[in-house]
């Protein structure tokens, strides 16, 4: 099983490869903010409360996030035999040991981390711009701001969590979409 975590700031274009890398590999894409998003669109119980973190650009708390993740795991058993790529989880150090005991409940593990480096004025930019185009509701200044000093908080640290287990793979995160797939595919490629 190939096992993907893409990493990296709001804004650093996670789901976009995400999107080329499914396609390329047919490995099935968990995003946790499209999970979240959705139940929001279809105004369930779920969504209600997620709302409310998503607004102020603050994490739903751990418990949840495993919880929820590990029902589309167990939704999906068939679809994820192949391998999954996890895009926008874990965010926090408890979802990745969640994640990591949740695998390996399966009989399998991380295979990879690709993490997408990308300047903050960079990023800055693209969410605005992303704001404008899709009019997602969390894409507006005073929101960015607040999910970028939680990514550096509570998620950049994973990086070092990934780091220490030999599984990060950083990759530079700026220029033309599929010039950054190429560096991305070259990393797969190069794995088990
Ligand atoms: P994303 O689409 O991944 O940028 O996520 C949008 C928002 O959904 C985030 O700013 C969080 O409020 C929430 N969210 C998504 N994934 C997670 C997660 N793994 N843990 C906590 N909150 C999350």
């Amino acid at each position: 099983m190939l096992n993907i975590v893409i990493f990296g700031a709001p804004g650093s274009g996670k789901g976009t490869q995400s999107d080329k890398l499914i396609e390329k590999y047919r490995l099935f894409h968990i995003s946790t903010g499209d999970v979240l998003r959705d139940n929001i669109k279809r105004g369930t119980e779920l969504g209600a409360i997620a709302k409310d973190y998503i607004d102020k650009g603050q994490l739903i708390p751990d418990d949840l996030m495993v919880s929820i993740l590990a029902d589309v795991l167990d939704a999906n058993r068939e679809q994820a035999r192949v391998g999954v790529i996890f895009d926008g989880f874990p965010r926090t150090i408890a979802q990745a040991q969640a994640l990591d005991a949740m695998l390996a409940e399966r009989g399998t593990g991380v295979t990879a981390v690709v993490g997408l480096e990308v300047p903050e004025e960079e990023l800055v930019q693209r969410i605005l711009l992303r704001g404008k185009l899709s009019g997602r509701a969390d894409d507006n200044l005073e929101t960015v701001k607040n999910r970028l000093d939680v990514y550096h908080n509570q998620t950049a640290p994973l990086r070092d969590y990934y780091q220490k287990q030999g599984l990060y793979r950083a990759i530079e995160g700026l220029g033309a979409i599929d010039d950054i797939f190429g560096r991305i595919c070259a990393v797969v490629d190069a794995l088990d």
